[in-house]
C-alpha cells in the first residue's frame, strides 16, 4: 500500500460520523416519540361508569319508560352495555343503547318500530346504521343529549366523588407507564376533558396539561393528529397512535395525511374478536398488547 493510500484511509476514517454508544441511541430514539392516546379502553376502563351514568340520564330524559322497572331490570341492562361498548363512539350513545335495550325487554313503550325483532348481537353489528334511525324515530337532538350526560356526571361527581371514582378503573400498569413516559404523551379523547382529567389525577395519581388533553370539542380524532403533527415543536418526532377502536383507525388510514403515524389497536380495550380480526388485514395497523404498551410508554 503507498503511503498516499494510507494518507486516504486515514482521512476517510476521520470522516466517519462517531460511533455513539446503545444508551445514547437509546437516549435519542427515545427522546423522539410522540404518543397520542386514546383514554376509554386504552388507560381507563369507564364502562361500569359510563352504563351507570347513563341510565341515571335516561330516567331524566324519558322518565315515563321507567316506570316498572325494577332493579334487576336495570342490572340486566348494565350487564349487556359491557357486551355492547365497542360500538360506542361518544358517550352520549350509552344513553340511547339503554332505551333500545329497555325497549327489548318492554315492548310496550315502544314509541316505534324500531326494536321490533332487534337482538344485541343484531345491535352490535349494525350500530352505525341503527343509530340515525332512532335518533330521527325518538326525535332526539345529539347536542342535548351530549350536555344532559354531561350534567348527570357532574351531578354525580358533585354529591358521590369518590363513588364515581370508583366506578371506573385505569388498565393495570397505565398509571405507572404514563407517570415514567418518557415520550410526549397527549390524550385524543371524545369524553370530555374535564373527566379525563379528573381520572388521571384521581385514579393514575398523573397530571397532564391541559393543552395536552383533547376532549369532546376539539374536533374529530383525525384533525387532532394533523394538528399534532404539524407543531413545529413536534418536527422530526416518531408518531404513535393508540386506540381500541377499529373504524377510528380506519378513519386515520383513509388520510394521506396522516402517512406517518404509526398505528396501536389495543387488544384489551372495547372492540369485538371479529374486529381484531379485521384488524389484522391492514399493514398500517400493529395489534397492541396491555404490557407492551406500557413498556413502550416508559
Ligand atoms: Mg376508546
Amino acid at each position: 500500500m503507498t503511503q498516499k493510500h494510507q494518507q486516504q484511509i486515514r482521512r476517510s476514517q476521520d470522516l466517519l460520523p462517531e460511533r455513539k454508544t446503545e444508551s445514547q441511541r437509546k437516549k435519542t430514539r427515545m427522546a423522539g416519540d410522540l404518543y397520542a392516546l386514546d383514554f376509554d379502553g386504552v388507560l381507563c376502563d369507564s364502562c361500569g361508569e359510563s352504563s351507570l351514568s347513563a341510565v341515571k340520564a335516561a330516567k331524566i330524559r324519558w322518565p315515563s319508560l321507567f316506570d316498572g322497572v325494577d332493579s334487576s331490570l336495570e342490572e340486566w341492562i348494565v350487564d349487556q352495555m359491557h357486551i355492547l361498548r365497542p360500538v360506542v363512539e361518544t358517550g352520549y350513545e350509552n344513553l340511547l343503547l339503554v332505551r333500545l335495550l329497555l325497549e327489548l325487554q318492554m315492548p310496550s313503550i315502544r314509541k316505534s318500530s324500531v326494536a321490533d325483532g332487534l337482538t344485541i348481537e343484531a345491535i352490535l353489528n349494525n350500530w352505525s346504521q341503527l343509530k340515525p334511525i332512532i335518533m330521527k324515530e325518538w326525535n332526539e337532538d345529539r347536542d342535548a343529549l351530549i350536555d344532559l350526560f354531561g350534567r348527570v356526571r357532574d351531578n354525580w361527581m358533585q354529591t358521590d366523588l369518590s363513588g364515581w371514582i370508583g366506578a371506573n378503573r385505569f388498565y393495570p400498569g397505565t398509571g405507572d407507564a404514563l407517570r415514567f413516559a418518557s415520550s410526549q404523551v397527549y390524550i385524543v379523547t371524545t369524553k370530555q376533558s374535564r373527566f379525563a382529567d379528573a381520572l388521571l389525577r384521581e385514579l393514575a395519581g398523573v397530571t397532564i396539561p391541559s393543552e395536552k388533553i383533547y376532549g369532546l370539542g376539539t374536533g374529530p380524532k383525525v384533525e387532532v393528529l394533523k394538528k399534532l403533527q404539524a407543531m413545529p415543536e413536534h418536527e422530526g418526532l416518531t408518531l404513535h397512535f393508540v386506540e381500541d377502536r377499529l373504524a377510528t383507525l380506519k378513519n386515520v388510514i383513509k388520510e394521506p395525511a396522516l402517512d406517518r403515524w404509526n398505528l396501536y389497536l389495543g387488544r384489551w380495550g372495547y372492540n369485538t374478536e371479529k374486529e381484531r380480526e379485521e384488524a389484522q388485514s391492514f399493514s398500517r395497523i400493529h395489534m397492541l398488547d396491555l404490557p407492551d404498551f406500557c413498556k413502550k410508554l416508559k
